[in-house]
């Protein structure tokens, strides 16, 4: 059986033969499932170059050095840290019977189990991370997998399919490659879990698609990811940082900064710290080699689109760096900073996921707050500053998939603990124990012990009256 699939009826039966080989195979021990994620390890180090190559050409241009940091070692991190601690997250636990049982010789664990076959659908932001990462837990969980690439990122999946047909068996991952209809004929086959990462809208469709055939889902989706500089922060540190995390990936990150909170007085030099720390990121933007591109021209569209309808508004835009007359060509464009457009403006609903941010000023931290809660929970969460009440009010007050307090994005690096989204910006978490948990089924096996108390303590037919008087 070929590993790479590019008709839906081929992935159909690839998932049929994976699920006879998961029954037949029983769960399988921890050397196994090191030896598997070893395989994806052995893969990864093969094929890095290549997989790097491929990434830059997806994008129009994507530094290798990005793609070895953010997709390679990323991926290497997920699957070292699940090879790592699988024997430990699998063993099974002890639980207490209830009584009178627990008297009586019986005894309770929970095993946590394999489901069987997940589907991994990726982007193209993140075309090997998205995939490789949850695969890493999938696999420590005892799963196997199907995967599919995102079409946006057609060389990668190529290349990625044609790792895996090298590396790994089909039976153990496969590689669904094909379009939006190879996507949604995915989410209608009766996969035993399904990781989808992508848009809210589309995660909607997917839950609704795995909902039929009652298949458990964990959505990986995006937010506006709102940033609060606090007055007790340290103006040039948080403008860095903020430039920072938003300059990678070209600003196509679901956890990059979206909404930047300053306080009012701020506001100015705040702007011109967040210029001096791209300028020394990027003198320049267009030619640079270390700028990621954004990734089609449709995608630069509804960027520009976003900034332009701000501009209609009257809305005050900085560039950073200064525009310079743009080689249409080349997709790697400034920083555009929209400062403090109303609430009705596309680009103030709309996640960005691409180098456009909104600067809001605000007067009272509650108010922040308040805009805060008042829009779909986010993905990510930023609080900078010193003040601990105000910190402490702000994760308190607030939901998010995860925060990262004085930086941007670093939570979601962490192996060592969950990472995912909470209400539009998804649910389940991949990552640590609990990326371990979401792919494995806790059973709850009861061993009866020998002595049977029922009938002599009146618990079996006929009843009789003694449950009446108590
Ligand atoms: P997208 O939703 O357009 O596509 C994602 C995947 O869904 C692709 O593989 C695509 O083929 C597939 N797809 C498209 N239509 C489908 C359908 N009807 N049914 C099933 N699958 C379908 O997203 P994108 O543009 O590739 O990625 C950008 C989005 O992903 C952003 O919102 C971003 O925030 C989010 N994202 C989230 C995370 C995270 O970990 N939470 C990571 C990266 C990106």
């Amino acid at each position: 059986m070929s590993s790479v699939i590019t008709t839906v009826e081929g992935l159909a039966a690839l998932l049929a033969a994976q699920k006879s080989a998961f029954t037949a195979e029983g769960a399988v021990d921890a050397a196994e499932r090191r030896r598997r994620i070893q395989q994806v390890i052995d893969l990864l180090v093969a094929w890095h170059k290549p997989l790097a190559a491929a990434m830059d050409e997806d994008f129009g241009h994507r530094p290798q050095g990005f793609s070895l940091m953010n997709d390679v070692l990323g991926s290497l991190a997920s699957l070292k840290h699940a090879r790592d601690h699988l024997e430990d997250w699998m063993q099974p636990q002890e639980r207490q019977p209830f009584a009178p049982y627990d008297q009586l010789g019986a005894k309770a664990r929970v095993l946590y189990q394999p489901k069987g076959s997940v589907g991994i659908i990726g982007t193209w932001n993140a075309p090997l991370f998205t995939l490789l990462s949850p695969l890493a837990y999938v696999l420590a969980a005892g799963n196997r997998a199907i995967l599919k690439p995102s079409e946006i990122a057609p060389r990668t999946a190529e290349v990625l399919a044609a790792a895996c047909a090298e590396h790994l068996d089909p039976l153990l991952v496969g590689v669904a490659v094909g379009g939006v209809e190879m996507a949604e004929g995915m989410t209608r086959q009766p996969f035993d879990h399904l990781v989808f990462t992508g848009s809210t809208a589309v995660g909607k469709a997917v839950m609704r698609n795995a909902a039929d055939n009652l298949v458990p889902v964990t959505l990986e989706l995006g937010g506006k990811s709102p940033t609060i500089v606090s007055r007790s922060a340290d103006l040039a540190t948080a403008a860095f940082r903020i430039a920072a995390a938003k300059a990678a990936n070209g600003g196509q990150l679901c956890v990059n900064p979206d909404l930047i909170y300053v306080p009012r007085e701020q506001l100015e030099a705040f702007l011109a710290e967040l210029k001096g720390a791209y300028a020394s990121l990027f003198p320049q933007v267009q030619g640079n080699p270390d700028v990621v591109a954004v990734v089609n021209a449709r995608h630069l569209a509804r960027v520009e689109g976003l900034v332009e309808d701000a501009i209609a508004a009257g809305v005050r835009v900085e560039s950073l760096p200064e525009a310079s007359a743009a080689d249409p060509q080349d997709r790697r464009r400034p920083l555009r900073v929209v400062v403090d457009p109303p609430a009705d403006r596309r680009i103030q609903q709309e996640e960005i996921f691409g180098p456009a941010m909104v600067l809001l000023p605000y007067d009272a931290i509650d108010a922040v707050l308040a805009d805060i809660n008042a829009r779909p929970r986010p993905l990510a969460l930023y609080w900078f500053g010193t003040d601990e009440a105000e910190q402490q009010r702000v994760l308190e007050h607030t939901l998010s998939g995860g925060v990262t307090i004085n930086d941007a994005m670093m939570h979601a690096a962490m192996q060592d603990a969950p990472f995912g989204g909470i209400g539009a910006s998804g649910m389940g978490h991949y990552h640590g124990r609990e990326g371990f948990l979401e792919f494995s089924h806790a059973r709850t096996v009861f061993e009866a012990g020998s002595y049977d108390p029922r009938r002599e303590w009146g618990l079996l037919p006929p009843y009789g009256e003694h449950f009446l008087a108590a």
